[in-house]
């Protein structure tokens, strides 16, 4: 059985510790509602608890760990550059900093970049690049960034407010003005909402794909008209590439595959492989910030560029992209025989390695169900809302491991 064919290697006895659930609780915020599982070690695709019991992960810290875990070349990286030169700030040049943009400017359609810490932050860069666009650019005193319902950007004061998800917005009122919500996929329901504000519509921000609103693939022929209307009308396009880019769509960027290029656009999840790094990127024509207009103090430190550096590197030279590819395929194809067995499956669907299979809205079964049960059998999984199962495993997962999701979920399906 394809279950047992992967042999993983027992965890070392020194890790294994006393872990007390209640000592975390008393002294970290409860801010999440966590598993029932504490993770000590993790190789390549696989993780290990507490227990020294090994699972197969197809969360990878929520789509970040683009190489998987204790992947070489990110240990390579990280042991030479700590043992060179962490952090000195942005007051000086950071050579390797320049290196990452680079790399970054070479592999897109952006001519300059700006780092901070997380996906969030890249986002605030973003929200705030575009407002000084529309103020010293545009002429527009009160600018309005267009959002998508069912968007994910991030949890900060103004990226929640950007976010189109009532859920999260509940108890932190006043929220950020300057935002205005429309259905995703809908053009028209676009241009009526840039007629109704009359001029005030700086930019329009979305996602290629809505990762936490439920696996959402964006729809070509939308982000066509998107982009024509964003230039007939001055508009800037903004991106949220935080959980689609880095390759986790089969190609660098989410909006390769629809065909468009965005004036704006955020990475932050896989850049780093797991080292917390965020990046704003733009086209040269609305690079409007000076300096003083923003900053962050850890933002692009020698540490996080050069292993983000080695990550962009290994996806390159490894021609990755093409395990994504080919991955994603071999995982939907597996993902639809089991929607063919089992009718509590609506749809299964996605690009590349970020896929969700979506349950039937009057099943009995929820996401969290699915999750729960496959973590006992040993996959880690991750909902994207109510109905949405997400899948979004290291770019470097093997054809194997893929066998080995799909038969652990038919055995969980099976009994739920
Ligand atoms: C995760 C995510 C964010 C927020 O990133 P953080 O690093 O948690 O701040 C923003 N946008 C999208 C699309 C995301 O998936």
């Amino acid at each position: 059985m394809i279950v047992d064919t992967i042999v993983q290697p027992k965890i070392q006895p020194e890790l294994l510790s006393a872990f007390s659930q209640d000592e975390f609780n008393s002294h970290v915020m409860t801010t999440y509602g966590r598993f029932n599982l504490a993770l000590i070690k993790g190789e390549g695709c696989t993780v290990w608890d507490t227990n020294g019991k090994a699972y197969l992960d197809f969360v990878a810290g929520i789509a970040t760990c683009t190489l998987g875990h204790a992947h070489p070349a990110v240990i390579e990286a990280v042991m030479a550059q700590i043992n060179t030169l962490t952090h000195v700030s942005n007051l000086y040049y950071v050579p390797v900093q320049g290196e990452l943009a680079k790399w970054l400017v070479d592999h897109s359609c952006a001519d300059r970049v700006f780092f901070c810490n997380s996906g969030a932050e890249a986002n605030e860069g973003a929200i705030k690049l575009a407002r000084k666009y529309a103020h010293t650019a545009l002429k527009i005193a009160e600018p309005v960034i267009l959002t998508a319902h069912a968007s994910f950007h991030g949890r900060t004061l103004a990226t929640v407010t950007a976010t189109g998800q009532p859920k999260y917005h509940k108890n932190f009122a006043p929220l950020v003005p300057g935002f205005h919500y429309v259905p995703y996929n809908d053009f028209a329901a676009i241009e009526s909402a840039i007629a109704e504000l009359d001029g005030r519509v700086a930019a329009i921000m979305l996602e290629p794909l809505q990762g936490e609103g439920g696996v959402n693939p964006g729809q070509i022929e939308y982000f066509q008209q998107v982009r024509k209307l964003c230039d007939e009308k001055g508009i800037l396009l903004i991106l949220d590439e935080v959980q689609v880019g880095m390759g986790r769509s089969g190609k660098y960027w989410g909006y390769e595959q629809l065909g468009i290029e965005p004036d704006i656009f955020t990475s932050a999840k896989g850049l780093g492989g797991g080292i917390p790094i965020g990046a704003t990127l733009c086209k040269a024509s609305c690079n409007v910030f000076e300096p003083g207009d923003h900053a962050s103090t850890y933002g692009g430190n020698p540490f996080v560029c050069a292993v983000a550096l080695a990550v962009c590197q290994t996806l390159e030279r490894e021609n990755i992209l093409a395990n994504v590819q080919s991955r994603g395929e071999q995982l939907r194809a597996g993902l639809q025989q089991l929607a063919a067995k089992y009718p509590d499956i609506s749809e299964v669907r996605g690009w590349g390695l970020i896929n969700g299979l979506e349950l039937q809205a009057d099943s009995k079964i929820n996401a969290i169900d699915i999750v729960k049960a496959a973590m006992e059998l040993g996959l880690l999984l991750v909902p994207a809302g109510v109905k949405v199962v997400r899948f979004v495993p290291p770019l470097i997962v093997s054809e194997l491991e893929i066998d080995k999701a799909v038969s652990i979920l038919d055995r969980v399906l099976a009994s739920v």
